[in-house]
């Protein structure tokens, strides 16, 4: 059978060299004799794909040595709750903008544990741009300010990073993480769930810098704890070791392509090609705001729910698949992470231009 272009928010696609390279590994790796599936965690053979996947993203994102990697699981949704029990001690104060969906779980999650104030909203606008933000917004005693970097239900994406001063910017970076480069030093943490852009479910990416570590409340759940995690290398438990491997793969294929100046480029390159036509036609509305449009996830409308039910219909049929935005939002969403090629997005574009000549609106 041949593969689709597959548009999905997440689990999304993977780039088609890492999943051949999992399936000749899949049965035999190396001279293990059994698969990374079924090795101890403890192992010589899975220290070593563990060790270098660390070292690998290291690179691949220029992570200075005074931020810890960790390779947790639980989703980005359990980070909402692990950076409040984490850092929300000192003051039990921390401030949130909330961007989308993803970002007001996150506040709501923060709200159980101390005083987690809302300090800006595109909520007035269905969250189609991204809150413009001063240091004067942030309370000078917050513990941290937290943001979701890309917001991939609704499309939009920061394209600036916060001024916070001094209190550590926490960011969800699930749907854009090696997309382009990052200053990391700008951010106090940086998480981010490995389905959309890194690897398959299970596996959560937190970077987060040493001096914010060991300061978690008491009652945390042991494997919630940075400081515990971080001591025992992501090992104090048994960590999401298949999806660990996946990333190792995927950041030596992200190396393999010039590492993420040329993602950037690749990714900015692809988006245009959507974003472009969007802006050249009016068939199809683009209800996010110039400025905050994300690189990873396209959101459009025809302005006729009919019309977008059959546009996902007729594009499901051709191989163009999970094309139809979040159900709390309608319309259509491309997801378009680093694995998709761009043919994939051209051959979309010229799906959408014969749908509009063939289903003119009334
Ligand atoms: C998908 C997503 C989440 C939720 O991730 P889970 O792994 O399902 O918990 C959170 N934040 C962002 C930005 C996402 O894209």
């Amino acid at each position: 059978m041949k593969r689709v272009y597959n548009f999905s928010a997440g689990p999304s696609a993977l780039p088609l060299s890492v999943l051949e390279k999992c399936a000749a590994e899949m049965v035999c790796y190396g001279d293990a004799g059994m698969s990374v599936m079924e090795m101890s965690h403890r192992s010589p053979a899975y220290d070593a794909i563990i060790k270098d996947a660390e070292k690998l993203l290291r690179k691949v994102m220029n992570i200075p040595d005074n931020y810890k990697v960790l390779f947790l699981q639980g989703g980005a949704s359990l980070q909402f709750a692990s950076v409040p029990l984490n850092l929300m001690t000192k003051n039990k104060k921390a401030d949130y903008i909330v961007s989308g969906q993803f970002s007001g779980k996150a506040l709501k999650e923060a709200e159980k544990y101390g005083d987690a104030k809302l300090v800006a909203s595109s909520k007035d606008k269905n969250f189609t741009y991204i809150p413009k933000t001063t240091r004067e917004d942030f309370r000078a005693d917050a513990d941290y300010v937290h943001i979701c970097f890309n917001n991939t239900i609704y499309g939009t994406k920061f394209n600036y990073i916060p001024d916070t001063g001094d209190i550590p910017l926490v960011a969800d970076m699930s749907s854009c993480i090696l997309s382009e480069p990052v200053d990391v030093t700008k951010f106090g943490m940086i998480y981010a769930g490995a389905q959309k852009n890194v690897a398959p479910a299970g596996l959560t990416i937190v970077i987060v810098r040493e001096d914010l570590i060991g300061n978690a409340r008491e009652d945390i759940p042991a494997v919630m704890d940075y400081k515990i995690m971080a001591d025992n290398d992501s090992m104090y438990n048994t960590p999401p070791c298949y999806p660990i491997y996946v990333a190792k793969l995927v950041f030596e294929w992200i190396e393999s392509l010039g590492g993420l100046e040329a993602m950037k480029k690749l990714n900015e390159e692809k988006a245009a090609v959507l974003y472009d036509y969007l802006d050249s036609q009016d068939y199809y509305i683009a209800p996010v705001e110039k400025d905050s449009r994300s690189m990873m996830n396209v959101t459009f409308v025809t302005g006729d729910a009919e019309l977008d039910k059959k546009f996902a219909k007729e594009a499901d049929a051709l191989g163009f698949k999970n094309i139809k935005g979040h159900r709390s939002v309608g319309g259509m969403r491309a997801s378009i992470y680093n694995a998709m090629p761009i043919e994939g997005v051209k051959e979309l574009v010229k799906f959408m231009d014969e749908f509009a000549k063939n289903n003119p609106k009334a």
